[in-house]
């Protein structure tokens, strides 16, 4: 196992390992069909009631294809579009949380272990607010961590740009990542 090289190596035990991810998501929002070609609002997992969803491949969850995405950033896997690609029919309308199960499964099967995640979602409206605690705790539940170890954050776009003016949703996902050394 490679040790990097810190003073605490050399001073007393070594530290975990940490890895940090990142991801980010992107979906166009419009009105749900048959009015526009936006899917039904489903965000980390929860349907929210709105005029608009997004336009995707899958369900179109952008927090969980940011998750997904933060999870494999950290732990040197291929992105979600390469492992799951929008051409392949099977992902045709696919419960984004079968990308999250195969990320943490991948983590796991690898000895990392998940410290937090922290998201930030970029969304004019619906509002976000009435579902955010609903989110997050299921965010925990597919996650299978304790509810402290995910946070979610709302933010507008200010009425700036394609997302501030409600045309598309944003998010951003940061996670940490242990392993112990032995
Ligand atoms: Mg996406």
């Amino acid at each position: 196992m490679s040790r990097y090289p810190h003073p605490s190596a050399v001073d007393g035990p070594p530290l975990p390992e940490f890895r940090v991810g990142h991801g980010y998501d992107l979906h166009r929002l419009e009105p749900v069909a048959p009015a526009g070609a936006g899917r039904p609002m489903i965000l980390g997992g929860v349907r929210m009631d709105s005029a608009v969803g997004p336009v995707g491949h899958s369900d179109g969850d952008a927090l969980l294809h940011a998750l997904t995405d933060a999870i494999l950033g950290a732990i040197g896997q291929p992105d979600i579009g390469q492992l799951f690609p929008d051409t392949a029919p099977e992902n045709d309308g696919r419960d984004s949380a079968e990308f999250l199960a195969e990320a943490v499964k991948r983590a796991r099967g690898m000895g990392w272990l998940f410290c937090n995640a922290d998201c930030t979602v970029i969304l004019e409206r619906p509002k976000l607010s009435p579902v955010k605690q609903e989110i997050r705790a299921n965010l925990a539940r597919l996650l299978g961590q304790d509810v402290s170890r995910v946070n979610v954050k709302g933010k507008t776009h200010e009425k700036v740009d394609a997302v501030g003016e409600g045309r598309a949703i944003e998010v951003h996902v940061v996670v940490m990542l242990a392993k112990e050394l032995h």
